[in-house]
């Protein structure tokens, strides 16, 4: 690729010079992202909702083609919205994996709802569907699918079962940007989706998400709550003379000088994934030794999925494996990280919603055994081979 790195070389986080680091991750910018943010500086404009603002939603609608984008300040934010609009009553209850993130559990307490957790299929490590209908009751108000790595969730089965429920779909899309199910990009499938710009996805701004969906009544709803619960859109598109109060929102709107560090990175879309892809497909080569002996487990990615590569991840055979792994590839320099602590055997949910007797055996398995890989663009051949080496090392007795 023709960018100039401008991220701190893979040794420069090193204490021995002899040693090399192979980073965990490093966001993907490059000498145009200064360029970028001097223009937005220049124009004399720093606030959110601006030109730049504008831009960037325009151009992630026509890549996705989704109707409506609302950029935001983290994906996490998106989430919140999203769960606004559902207007839950106290006890309503909204169905989400407990392997996931904790933004998408926050989200449905900030919203006075209660954060019911399901199973995940062990392959695709995303909402096991039988589990969801299951766990179904007539509190439920929403199913909140999270797709993991850049692969996607059983949408059908999941858009099926909420047709018959009457529930809304919300799509945890922080991983999912860029991929697709179906040949459908994530984020648009379900009512609403949300998207993170986070420093450590695929493509960045620093901190930032977007609230996306197809739906009319829901976007205009997101950018009142976006701003202040003001219906100052309306006002700035000259369809109101005054702008006041109208809901009951938050500051969420993304300023346009991260919008611009976005809007580079957008014009390498096609260039990111491509490197992903090359990534992920070393490590498979590399590593599928391992797999016919039963070393490790490689990701699977179902033919219904066009994959992202957000995440390369093994699952070894116990949890103590893993630990001794991901300990052993750090003195050997490499960096690797585990995913996720379950939420229902987190302290937070133990205390306050009571899952101490929640069995999620699936779950409680992947979250044991599973060793995140470094895959970003700036990661060599070389790098990517030196990984693999030394995972077969760390893997040989
Ligand atoms: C990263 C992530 C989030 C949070 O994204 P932010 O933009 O950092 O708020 C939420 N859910 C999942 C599944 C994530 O991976």
């Amino acid at each position: 690729m023709g960018f100039i790195p401008i991220a701190a070389p893979n040794n420069y986080y090193m204490n021995k010079p002899t040693n090399p680091t192979i980073l965990f991750n490093k966001p993907y910018v490059d000498e145009r992202v200064v360029e970028s943010i001097r223009q937005v500086i220049l124009a004399g404009k720093l606030s959110g909702d601006g030109v730049v603002c504008h831009e960037v939603e325009e151009q992630l609608k026509q890549l996705f083609n989704i109707k409506h984008v609302l950029l935001t300040t983290s994906c996490t934010h998106a989430l919140e919205m999203a769960m606004m609009m559902l207007d839950l009553k106290p006890g309503d209850e909204v169905i989400v994996p407990s392997f996931t993130f904790v933004s998408t559990a926050n989200a449905v307490l900030h919203a006075g709802g209660i954060p019911v957790f399901c199973e995940i299929n062990p392959h695709t490590f995303t909402m096991d569907v039988n589990d969801v209908e299951r766990k179904i009751t007539s509190k439920t108000k929403a199913l909140f699918p999270v797709h993991y790595a850049g692969v996607s969730a059983e949408m059908d089965e999941i858009l099926e079962l909420a047709r018959k429920h009457r529930l809304v779909v919300v799509e945890d899309a922080a991983q999912g940007v860029n991929a697709k199910y179906k040949g459908k990009y994530l984020g648009g499938i379900g009512d609403i989706g949300a998207y993170s710009f986070h420093d450590t996805k695929n493509y960045v701004s620093g901190e930032g998400g977007a609230l996306v969906t197809n739906n009319e009544h829901y976007a205009r709803r997101g950018e009142i709550l976006r701003e202040k619960g003001t219906n100052r859109s309306n006002f700035l598109r000259g369809e109101v003379d005054k702008y006041t109060w109208v809901d009951c929102g938050s500051s969420y709107v993304l300023s346009d000088i991260l919008a611009a560090v976005l809007k580079s990175q957008l014009e390498e879309i096609k260039e990111i994934q491509t490197r992903r892809r090359e990534i992920h497909n070393l490590y498979v080569s590399g590593l599928n030794d391992l797999g016919q002996k039963e070393k490790l487990r490689l990701p699977i990615i179902p033919g219904y999925c066009e994959s992202n590569y957000h995440i390369f991840c093994i699952l070894l055979r116990d949890e103590a494996e893993r630990n001794r792994a991901l300990a052993k590839l750090k003195e050997r320099g490499v960096r690797t990280t585990f995913h996720y602590v379950p939420l229902h055997s987190s302290p937070y949910a133990l205390k306050e919603l009571g899952t101490k007797n929640i069995q999620l055996p699936v779950t409680d398995e992947v979250a044991g055994t599973l060793l995140r890989l470094p895959i970003y663009p700036h990661l060599t051949d070389e790098e990517v081979r030196f990984v693999i080496e030394q995972v077969h090392e760390v893997l040989k007795d």
